[in-house]
């Protein structure tokens, strides 16, 4: 059993270190570039494969030119074989080497997304609790299946098309600047233009990109709640305020995509008319001089100048339609980027791991405050000895579930300190003391999956024995086994087809398969029938039995365990004492009971 607890090795190596520490304030270009590192030969070889596949394409137009020259001038035949040869050879080879280059490119980029994913995912489980209760679990979501696509794609299509047209416009400047250089400063206006024009324009872009985007993570948002709430939202008939709710959000969403789409449609064709207009220009051009005799240009390089106006401008509109895909994707970046650069990270580097707990706690003059810098907790200092149980009574808002969080960590300490057996925690590992600790929160959270994966989460090592030990332990091997699969029985999310009892022994036995030296337990405060709640009563016994805990208890069965129980007002400790020293007291706790029967 003991072999069982101890805490599974080291931490396995982080294989995606050099993504830590990289997005603070960077320019999401060069976090792209931080992404792709480890791949960046297989991408040189990519783009030297693109440039050999893609020459037809600027060849094309020289080509034409020499084959129509010849025609005119009646030059020698081989002229017309040799300029075919060239051209069918590097036709039939582009099939061969598309396949490489795809297979290149397409490695590098899914690498790089699983990469991605990976980091945010490793990310969110190092973020502090104070993070994960701000930003929305669906919002997260998002970032991690939608953003990360839209980089995938953002990589995928300027390679294809980016590339393409970045090599076209340099191979094609390349042949007029030797065939006819005369022309090469009319294509070099154009070139600048249109790149002023992307310039000018994605600027505007980005700002309703993100506006976008926020939206449709609102709406994101929106949606998930509405799904969580459902079951409360139909029993009281509130349909229709939810949905007005989510047809809120869809009409921002609505807004928002339209202003964008707009401003996409504008942009683009704006480029366009611009773009073909010179092309007409530089046609007239080049013809009236040819046909005037102003320069030597021959028949072929006004057809090669024409072909390639229009080869050009559609190299030009393609990296103009590139812009929002950019936009897009880079704006992603920055949204991955947000959850890797949070600050807000529990801070367990360097300090000393926990290899084993007694059990000893000591609250000292501990004082908490939230963000809006009311105290939750004040002056709160108790010690609790190994293998002692303390109930937390209180109102409501009297800082109980403050005070557990403060114990498991979530939250540290703003004045004062917790001592774990004599050790300041603060300078703890906390990942390592969590593995002696043991939660059973208010509402048992289950996922989806068999009992047996749901009460062994973690414990992947423990045997069927100890298992079965732990449920028989929790009062729920009977229920259990009473199901038509047994332990192998499926609950769906958050346990819907389990009744409240059962939900709770399930806690109760995953918290007895660690075994762990420390508990804390935030009581449901639903109430149980009578033969449930008896059943959680004696697993409960059995659970808190030779260790230390702290339970916010409102079972008044619970509270008469307790070895003792702190009566919290305002956050702070109004009495300490047993069940009937503080009802004789006439305290705060006397104040608390109701009339009952006892
Ligand atoms: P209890 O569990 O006894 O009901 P809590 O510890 O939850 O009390 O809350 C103590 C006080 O801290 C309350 O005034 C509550 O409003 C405040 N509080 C609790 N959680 C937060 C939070 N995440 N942010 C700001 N204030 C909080
Ligand atoms: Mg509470």
């Amino acid at each position: 059993m003991k072999k069982a607890l101890s805490p599974s090795s080291a931490e396995p190596p982080a294989p995606f270190d050099h993504l830590d520490h990289r997005y603070r304030g960077e320019n999401p270009v060069r976090t792209l570039g931080h992404l792709f590192r480890p791949d960046r030969g297989r991408l040189a070889l990519a783009v030297a494969i693109f440039v050999v596949k893609h020459s037809p394409i600027w060849l094309l137009p020289l080509i034409t030119a020499t084959v129509l020259d010849v025609v005119v001038q009646h030059g020698p035949e081989s002229g017309i074989w040799k300029a075919s040869g060239v051209l069918l050879f590097i036709l039939l080879i582009n099939y061969p080497l598309h396949q490489w280059y795809v297979r290149c490119l397409a490695g590098s980029i899914r690498r790089m997304g699983t990469t991605l994913r990976s980091a945010l995912c490793r990310r969110m489980q190092q973020l502090s609790i104070g993070y994960h209760s701000r930003v929305s679990s669906s919002v997260l979501q998002a970032k991690v299946v939608r953003d990360v696509e839209a980089v995938e794609q953002m990589v995928q299509q300027s390679s294809d098309m980016g590339l393409g047209a970045v090599v076209t416009l340099i191979g094609g400047l390349v042949v007029i600047g030797v065939r006819v250089p005369e022309f090469l400063p009319v294509f070099l206006v154009v070139v600048p233009a249109s790149g002023f024009l992307v310039m000018k324009l994605r600027g505007r872009l980005r700002s309703h990109n993100e506006s976008f985007r926020r939206e449709v993570e609102q709406l994101s948002s929106r949606v998930g709640e509405m799904t969580t709430l459902i079951p409360i939202t139909r029993a009281h008939g509130l349909e229709r305020t939810a949905l007005g709710r989510v047809d809120g959000s869809l009409r921002q969403v609505f807004a928002a995509g339209m202003r964008l789409d707009v401003i996409n449609g504008r942009f683009g064709s704006l480029a366009w008319v611009i773009l073909n207009t010179l092309g007409v220009l530089c046609l007239t051009g080049s013809a009236l001089v040819a046909y005037h005799g102003w320069m030597a240009v021959t028949p072929g390089d006004v057809v090669m100048l024409s072909s390639f106006f229009t080869v050009l401008t559609g190299s030009v509109t393609t990296l103009l339609g590139l812009a929002p895909i950019l936009t897009k994707g880079l704006e992603s970046v920055r949204s991955a980027g947000e959850v890797l650069q949070a600050p807000d990270l529990e801070n367990n580097a360097g300090k000393a791991r926990v290899e084993s707990v007694v059990g000893r706690i000591d609250f000292e003059e501990v004082g908490f405050a939230y963000e809006n810098g009311e105290p939750a907790v004040d002056g709160f200092t108790l010690s609790a000895r190994p293998g002692e149980t303390i109930a937390l009574v209180g109102a409501s808002g009297a800082g109980k579930s403050t005070v557990l969080n403060l114990l498991i960590g979530f939250i540290r300490p703003t004045s004062g300190r917790i001592l774990l057996d004599g050790t300041d925690m603060a300078g703890l590992d906390l990942r390592s003391y969590r593995r002696f600790l043991s939660v059973v929160p208010q509402e048992s959270i289950l996922f989806e999956g068999s009992i047996r994966d749901n009460v062994t989460y973690g414990m992947g090592d423990s045997d069927e024995e100890t298992l079965m030990r732990a449920l028989r332990d929790a009062n729920a091997l009977e229920f259990v086994n009473g199901l038509p699969r047994g332990l192998d029985s499926v609950i769906g999310e958050r346990g819907a087809q389990l009744s409240g009892g059962q939900k709770q022994r399930l806690a109760i036995a995953r918290a007895l398969i660690r075994d762990p030296r420390i508990l804390v337990l935030d009581e449901a405060t639903s109430a149980l029938d009578n033969r449930s709640e008896a059943l959680v009563q004696e697993a409960l016994t059995r659970l808190v039995h030779g260790r230390t805990v702290f339970v916010v208890a409102h079972r008044l069965s619970t509270i008469r365990g307790a070895d003792r129980i702190v009566a919290m007002e305002d956050g702070r400790i109004a009495e300490v004492g047993t069940h009937e020293e503080l009802l004789n007291a006439g305290g705060v706790y006397a104040g608390l009971q109701p009339a009952q029967p006892r």
